[in-house]
C-alpha cells in the first residue's frame, strides 16, 4: 500500500476526499499482507456485502475493514474520523474534545469516546524499550481544575517516568505510567514493561529503587529536589504545561490516557510525517473497546 506521509493538510484532503478513499486505506492496511478470517482462521475469501467487506469462503463470515478494530461502531462517517485522526496526530499539542466537537460538528461525548480509543492506540507497544542510559524518577501531578485553565485542583496523581539519555544530554524516548504508590512493587511493572534489562538506570536515593537492583542495573544518586536529573524535570514540566493548557478538565481515572497521548507524539517528534499512518495502523490492529472497556482499562 502507499502510506500517506505528510503533515500538510492540503495533501491530506487531496488524498482523502471521500468515504471510499478512507475505506480503501483501511482495506489495504488490514489485508494487503494477507486475509485471515477472524472467526475460523481460513484464508480464502470472496467479495462481501459491500466492496470494503470480505466474506470467508469457509464459514461465510462477512467482515468489514473496520470490524474487529478500534474503528468498530464509530457513530459518525469514516471521513470525519480520518480528519480527526489527522488533526490530533499532526497538531503539535493535539486537540481537546471541546475543540473537536466544535470543529467537526459532533457531540462532545462522541468525541471523548473516539479520542479515548485513539489514546488507547497511542499507548506504548512495549516493542521499543528504553536502553543505554535511562533516568527514572517519580512525581505527583495536580489535576487541572474544571473551567479554570492553568489551575490545578490540588488532587494529585502519582506517576513514574523514564527518560533515555543519548549523547550530550539529548533525550531519546520517554515513557510514563500512573502508579498507585511509591512502593517497589508499584515501580516494578514500569521497569519491566519499558526498560531493557541491560540499560544503565540512574535514579535518586529513594529506597524503593534499591529493591529493584537484583533485576536491573541501577545506580542511585543523591538528588536534591531532582537537580541531578534536569532532562527528566523538563519532560515533566512540559507535560504539565500541555495538560493544563489544553484540557479544561481531566479525570484522574483517565490520567494514563493523557500520558500515552503526550509521549506517543513526543517519541515520534523526528518522524512527524508518518505519525498519521502509524496511528491509523494502530487503530486497525487494535481490538475494539467500548466505553465500559475504557473505564476498566484505566482503573
Ligand atoms: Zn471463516
Amino acid at each position: 500500500m502507499k502510506e500517506f506521509k505528510s503533515i500538510n493538510y492540503l495533501e491530506f484532503i487531496e488524498r482523502f476526499s471521500s468515504e471510499s478513499d478512507c475505506y480503501q486505506y483501511l482495506v489495504d492496511l488490514k489485508w494487503d499482507k494477507g486475509y485471515k478470517c477472524r472467526r475460523c482462521g481460513n484464508s480464502g475469501w470472496v467479495k462481501g456485502k459491500k466492496w470494503y467487506y470480505r466474506r470467508c469462503k469457509s464459514c461465510s463470515y462477512d467482515e468489514s475493514a473496520t470490524s474487529g478494530t478500534l474503528f468498530h461502531k464509530i457513530k459518525f462517517p469514516i471521513l470525519k474520523a480520518f480528519h480527526i485522526l489527522f488533526r490530533i496526530s499532526t497538531k503539535k499539542k493535539g486537540m481537546s474534545t471541546v475543540e473537536l466537537a466544535n470543529e467537526f460538528g459532533l457531540q462532545q461525548k462522541t468525541c471523548w469516546l473516539f479520542k479515548a480509543k485513539i489514546q488507547e492506540a497511542m499507548k506504548s507497544s512495549g516493542k521499543y524499550k528504553l536502553s543505554g542510559i535511562v533516568h527514572v524518577d517519580e512525581f505527583a501531578i495536580g489535576m487541572p481544575e474544571k473551567d479554570k485553565p492553568g489551575r490545578s485542583n490540588g488532587k494529585k496523581v502519582k506517576i513514574i517516568l523514564g527518560v533515555e539519555i543519548i549523547k550530550e544530554d539529548k533525550v531519546g524516548r520517554v515513557y510514563a505510567k500512573v502508579i498507585k504508590d511509591n512502593s517497589a512493587s508499584s515501580f516494578r511493572p514500569f521497569f519491566e514493561q519499558n526498560i531493557e534489562k541491560s540499560a544503565q538506570i540512574e535514579t535518586d536515593a529513594f529506597p524503593s529503587y534499591s529493591s529493584l537492583k537484583n533485576d536491573f542495573n541501577i545506580t542511585q544518586y543523591y538528588s536534591e529536589k531532582g537537580k541531578a536529573f534536569p532532562e527528566l524535570h523538563i519532560q515533566i514540566m512540559n507535560f504539565k504545561k500541555w495538560l493544563i493548557g489544553i484540557h479544561h478538565k481531566c479525570s484522574s481515572n483517565y490520567f494514563q490516557k493523557y500520558l500515552n497521548e503526550y509521549f506517543f507524539r513526543f517519541n515520534r517528534r523526528v518522524f512527524v510525517n508518518s505519525i498519521f499512518h502509524k496511528l491509523v495502523e494502530r487503530l486497525i490492529t487494535g481490538e475494539p473497546i467500548t466505553l465500559k472497556g475504557i473505564r476498566e482499562l484505566n482503573t
